[in-house]
């Protein structure tokens, strides 16, 4: 980047309130000269052309530089998070991993061929798009960055990332740690709000937006990238629900159950926001996941015993609030945890856990809060709770708890989300990770993000 400062934004340590940095935005004529070079770099073709065993073994050392940085990169991340420290470690862990695993598919992938007979033969290439823009939110700053810029580096393309206001700093340090790997323009990073992340959007030289955040954004942003037929992937929101069936390992599905609505602090794409229980265990199920909830300590992300942090910003605190506000008048609340109330961390911005019953057809029902927020209902057959999961403008992901997995896995098929969890099941950096309906457009992570960052061409041969 240029030295030219436009505006300088305050970067928050949100447990206390307290600025960590502050960070120039880009200025439009930046934003333009980081486009420009990323496109120079790659009709220059010395990363976009270069043998994939190359690319690999660059992807390969970005994932060990993370990892020899790991401790440094968690506070970072903790801190200006507010994501509990030992939940910033595995995000770090699973960054380092998300690169040599598209470090491994990118070595290893072979071109196809289609067989023509003795007079013709046809090759199926993999080019890459092009300049890709990244757009990143603030929830998992530096995993979500590896998860974009990792495969579509590894396609072959030039990337220009755009971490979120909030939380820009551990992906400034990624870029030094490894933007010396790479020939100049090929991985670019711009800083700033809505509007960086517009005016990067509108580039014409930008061939694929790779976006993760709101889907209110992920509209407006398929509509920008609709004018020039940019290729898009869209990662977006979701209301996931969790199933849990009569037969389950009760206590391992509660404990998971809880997991799922508080990790991250709930900020959390794929977040279990709604608890759908079979009614023969409904009352010791929930017995049970209350029970999870009260051991659960709201503190200081840096503290190893903490379980849940604040909120991100003030503003994003008022906002769920106003969810809370409006449950109280439609729903049931079973449980609300505490939050600090001593200096420093009275200043933060924290949310206390907190459980509701509800119907479906409420707010809480239907809208993504983003915080420590369950919605719990209870169903009495399958049919019910396939029908009640599916009762979403959203579908990223769904955890069924089931004793037989047989019947886990058709109810698996018939869910509408992109992203299944069966009992203790988690998915890994090798994708394919993305969501049906309004939770977004494609897949990305491993061979599937690598596929969505290429452009496949046939190439007829004639043999005669
Ligand atoms: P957001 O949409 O407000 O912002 C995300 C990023 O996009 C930020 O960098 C922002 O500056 C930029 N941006 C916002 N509007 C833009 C526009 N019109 N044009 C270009 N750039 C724009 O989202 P957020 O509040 O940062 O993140 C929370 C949301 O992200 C939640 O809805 C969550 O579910 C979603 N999310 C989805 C996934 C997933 O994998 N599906 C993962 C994490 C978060």
């Amino acid at each position: 980047m240029t030295s030219q400062v436009h505006t300088a934004r305050p970067v928050l340590d949100p447990a206390r309130a307290e600025v960590l940095q502050q960070v120039p935005d880009s200025s439009p004529q930046q934003v333009d000269e980081v486009v420009r070079r990323a496109r120079v770099a790659f009709a220059g073709g010395r990363w976009s052309r270069c043998p994939r065993r190359e690319r690999a073994e660059v992807l390969t050392e970005v994932g060990r530089r993370i990892r020899q940085h790991a401790v440094e990169l968690a506070e970072t991340e903790s801190r200006n998070v507010g994501k509990p420290i030992v939940q910033a470690r595995g995000d770090v862990l699973g960054a380092a991993e998300t690169f040599e695993v598209c470090a491994q598919v990118i070595g290893s992938l072979t071109d196809e061929v289609i067989d023509g007979g003795t007079d013709q033969t046809t090759l199926v290439v993999r080019e890459p798009v092009g300049v890709v823009a990244g757009i990143v939110p603030w929830n998992y700053p530096l995993a979500i960055a590896a998860g974009t810029l990792a495969p579509a580096l590894a396609a072959g393309n030039s990337v220009v990332l755009k971490p979120s206001p909030e939380t820009p700093l551990s992906a400034l340090r990624l870029e030094q740690l490894a933007g010396d790997l790479f020939p100049p323009g090929v991985l670019g990073l711009v800083t700033g709000g809505v509007e960086t992340g517009r005016h990067l959007v509108a580039q014409p030289q930008v061939d694929r937006v790779q976006f993760t955040g709101s889907t209110r954004a992920g509209h407006e942003i398929m509509a920008a990238a609709a004018v020039r037929y940019a290729r898009l992937g869209l990662e977006l929101g979701g209301k996931s629900a969790t199933l849990v069936f009569a037969d389950a390992p009760l206590r391992a599905a509660a404990a998971s159950a809880v997991w799922r609505f508080t990790a991250n602090q709930g900020e959390n794409c794929g977040a279990g926001s709604r608890l759908l229980v079979e009614a023969a265990v409904y009352d010791e199920f929930l017995e049970a996941v209350l029970d999870e909830v009260r051991t659960l300590v709201v503190g200081d992300p840096m503290d190893e015993a903490t379980a849940i942090g604040p909120m991100i910003s003030q503003a994003h605190r008022q906002r769920v609030q106003r969810h809370l506000d409006a449950a109280a008048a439609t729903s049931t609340l079973l449980h609300q945890g505490a939050v600090p109330d001593r200096p420093p961390l009275d200043r933060g911005f924290f949310v206390p856990p907190s459980v509701w019953e509800t119907e479906p057809g409420t707010a809480l029902w239907h809208e993504e809060v983003f915080g420590p927020v369950l919605a719990v209902r209870r169903f009495e057959h399958e049919d019910e709770a396939v029908e009640l999961a599916n009762h979403s403008t959203y579908g990223l992901m769904a955890h069924v708890w089931c004793g037989d997995r047989g019947r886990a896995v058709r109810i698996a098929r018939r869910i509408d989300a992109g992203v299944i969890r069966i009992n203790k099941a988690v998915e890994g950096p090798t994708g394919p990770w993305g969501g049906m309906k309004s939770s977004g457009i494609g897949r990305n992570l491993g061979r599937y993000g690598i596929d969505a960052a290429s452009e496949l061409k046939q190439i007829c041969l004639d043999l005669r």
